[in-house]
């Protein structure tokens, strides 16, 4: 590799225009946001730059032969059309994105924060992995690349791949402001949504900022002994606390948020949990999100029977709790809620 070469960017996602410009040691300035706009396209590489003189595309083909610094492994598709990628990145460390597909047809792109994830939830074969690393902006606006390829009509994010956004907050916030720039890819903000385990301080953070992303927080009980044995990010973050937070939230964003409730069969279903749901939420305006758990063989929960739900919900319905249920897409190739992990390295997986 010469000099110039190694003077390249990693990515030239996260890159504004004039970045751009800055990093290719471009000659005149428009060609920045001449480049900006075919990233947003989507394109493999220079040579589909058109606009670009042809001189130009080559000398860039052959310093800078990929857009990204990322690539993808692995692809597997489920019946729903559900399609999860397996991302090798620059140092060997493999993440999962999942692109979904709702009854309306909606596209949603399923990305991860972080490689593996610190929080330990139990109920997530993300968190039996631990945590490797922070995903950096670009990492995570690429996998929003890939994904949007395969469906360039994706329209939503989601935060619900691997790892904890609010853990990996300035990153995550780059990859917003870069994905929600109305001169490139436009995503509005209230089509993105952070799902978190109820880390307060990212939480405050959003409101202090005021950013009208949307907000899941995964409850999955309202006793709050029950959800330290489950989530142990209850020790530090408990109910109570949590609660406050979520009103401090409320009262400064001014909208609805999502309460993520994986149902695990004899836990979190009976007749009390729901009463003690109806308690957490009074006084929030919440939408709760009910998700029978995704199986996952090295964990220890069950996922609950028809009938075990049928009781919850009907509960549910007396005590007046706004509720939906979750149809689990993307179950059939462990791209369902919860359900992604990865060997730590290509290297140690099956991937190739
Ligand atoms: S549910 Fe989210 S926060 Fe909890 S371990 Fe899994 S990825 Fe981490």
């Amino acid at each position: 590799m010469d000099e110039q070469q190694r003077r390249m960017p990693k990515s030239l996602y996260g890159l504004k225009p004039n970045e751009i410009l800055g990093a290719l040691g471009l000659e005149k300035s428009y060609q920045g946001k001449q480049v900006y706009k075919w990233l947003v396209r989507a394109v493999d590489g220079f040579d589909e730059m058109t606009d670009l003189p042809k001189y130009l595309r080559e000398e860039l083909s052959a310093l800078m032969p990929a857009l990204g610094s990322t690539r993808i492994i692995d692809e597997q598709v489920d019946e729903t059309g559900a399609t999860k990628l397996a991302l090798e990145l620059h140092d060997g460390a493999v993440i999962e994105c999942v692109l979904l597909t709702d009854r309306e047809d909606r596209k949603t792109a399923c990305l991860s924060s972080q490689v593996g994830c610190a929080m330990g939830c139990t109920f997530c074969r993300t968190g039996t992995m631990g945590l490797v690393r922070n995903l950096l902006a670009h990492e995570i606006i690429e996998q929003f690349v890939h994904l949007r390829r395969i469906a360039p009509d994706t329209t939503h994010i989601v935060f619900m791949g691997m790892g904890e956004p609010l853990a990996n907050f300035s990153e995550v916030m780059q990859a917003i402001r870069y994905l929600h720039d109305p001169e490139g890819f436009d995503i509005g903000l209230r089509k993105i949504t952070i799902s978190t385990c109820g880390l307060i301080p990212g939480i405050l953070k959003l409101a202090e900022m005021n950013i009208p992303v949307k907000l899941a927080v995964s409850l999955v009980t309202a006793d709050n002994y029950q959800r330290t044995g489950i989530m142990p990010v209850n020790r530090a973050y408990p109910l109570d606390d949590l609660k406050s937070a979520l009103l401090h939230y409320q009262h400064a964003i001014g909208k609805r948020f999502t309460l993520e409730y994986v149902m695990l069969r004899n836990e979190n279903t009976s007749i009390l949990s729901a009463q003690k749901l109806a308690n957490f939420i009074r006084g929030m305006d919440v939408i709760v999100n009910l998700i029978p758990w995704n199986p996952a063989a090295e964990l220890r929960w069950e996922t609950p029977s028809a009938k075990e739900i049928a009781v919850f919900t009907k509960e549910l319905d007396l005590l007046g709790v706004p509720y939906t249920r979750r149809y689990s897409r993307g179950r059939g190739i462990n791209g369902a809620c919860g359900q992604l992990a990865v060997p730590r390295n290509a290297d140690d997986g099956d991937y190739r």
